[in-house]
């Protein structure tokens, strides 16, 4: 049975850490910038002398493909994740996916499965640079991005391709990404690893609470119409509701705007946004219309007037139910429990699961449940679990596609 090499695979990412530090601690790698093409430019020499034909595609995604025994027209199984970063992110995040990836074609070689394996490294998910998510492998499955597909490609005509040869990702039979869980699920229970069933879909809605602005001084309490007290009130509200969920849903006002936002004038007007997410497509429904609910609650009750509107969803995308058994195969193979957890983040998996392509995942467990901050950190132990449990998962996709 094939090993991955873990002392290398910590090395490298070592090495990777280097591009993009900054001197305060944690990595700037901006999506579709140069630190990420010179990340793609290392991993494409590190791909190459795994045995594979690798360079960037024509949108800088770092790319390599290892030639299977069978027939050269059967699609890939592809492993990878992103090689960017959000600003003073962490060293795992994307990166630990992608030497991963490396890793597993190292282990291999070629001719070891009988379909191709690509490794591929996106260069840009967190989505700050062009404000859409996962834009790079949007981009790559033909998504409409909108205007962020042409300010993306006159960055890189500007940036150049770093001398790097054109290789395409062709469209995979799988794709499999590791990562780490961000969260503090598998740490708190001394998981190492656990496969991932299903990434959560989010709504988002803006809520408008309308009372009656006045002198905050003549004015006697039980005569106002305070529209933040209102506000308050349905914050703890959507709290509640989402604690309620049993751990189904997570709910967060995360902005609010006070009209006319003085000291001594009684709120008239708040704006709030709120944001459900949920892996299951009814209990996401269900929570954001109590939510709506308990605005309506609040509002009759205190003499307000709520408006709920402007509902943006992207629906949970559920893995596909074979590789996820791949992964939980791979996870008893390598002697851990078969744990399946939800992903509360979106990743380049729930890019792909959307688009038709058959996806998976592996968490491994962050130190403290903490990401997207220079702090964060995976165990040694669970870099090498994710590893193992990753190659051991292509091996049995790639029996079990044939
Ligand atoms: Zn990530």
């Amino acid at each position: 049975m094939s090993q991955v090499d873990v002392v290398r695979l910590l090395r490298d990412l070592d090495e990777l850490a280097r591009i993009g530090a900054h001197p305060g601690g944690g990595l700037r790698r901006p999506g579709f910038g140069s630190e990420v093409a010179e990340a793609a430019g290392v991993v494409v020499g590190w791909l190459r002398e795994a045995g594979m034909k690798a360079g960037c595609d024509a949108w800088g995604n770092a790319v390599g493909l290892l030639p299977g025994r069978g027939e050269g027209t059967l699609a890939p199984i592809c492993v990878g994740s992103h090689l960017d970063t959000v600003p003073d992110g962490g060293r795992y995040d994307g990166a630990m996916g992608v030497l991963a990836g490396v890793a597993v074609a190292r282990a291999l070689g070629p001719g070891r499965l009988r379909r191709p394996l690509a490794v591929v490294g996106f260069a840009d998910e967190e989505g700050n640079a062009f404000g859409v998510g996962c834009l790079a492998s949007r981009i790559y499955l033909g998504e409409d991005v909108g205007p962020a597909r042409g300010r993306v490609r006159a960055a890189l005509d500007a940036r150049g391709d770093g001398g790097l040869p054109r290789v395409e990702l062709p469209r995979p039979a799988g794709y499999l990404e590791l990562h780490l869980e961000q969260g503090p699920v598998l740490d708190r229970d001394g998981d190492l690893v656990a496969a991932v069933g299903a990434i959560a879909g989010i709504d988002r809605a803006n809520l408008s609470l309308v009372g009656e602005a006045n002198h905050a001084g003549t004015t006697p309490m039980d005569t106002r119409r305070d529209a933040l007290c209102g506000a308050a009130e349905w914050v703890l509200a959507v709290r509640e509701l989402a604690a309620g969920s049993g751990g189904r849903a997570v709910a967060t006002v995360g902005a609010l705007t006070v009209h006319p936002g003085a000291t001594n004038v009684i709120p008239g007007r708040v704006e709030l946004r709120l944001e459900v997410r949920a892996p299951d497509a009814a209990v996401l429904r269900e929570v954001g219309a109590a939510c709506a609910a308990a605005a309506e609650r609040v509002a009759a009750a205190r003499g307000l007037e709520a408006t709920v509107g402007g509902w943006h969803r992207t629906a949970p995308v559920g893995l596909d139910a074979d590789l996820v058994d791949d992964v939980r195969g791979a996870l008893a193979d390598q002697g851990f429990a078969g744990r399946v957890l939800p992903s509360w983040a979106g990743h380049d998996a729930k890019v792909m699961a959307a688009a038709g392509v058959p996806a998976a995942m592996v968490f491994t467990a962050t130190r403290g449940g903490r990401s997207h901050c220079p702090e964060e950190s995976v165990a040694d132990a669970a870099v090498a679990a994710g590893a193992a449990v990753l190659l051991r998962a292509v091996e049995r996709a790639d029996a079990r596609m044939g």
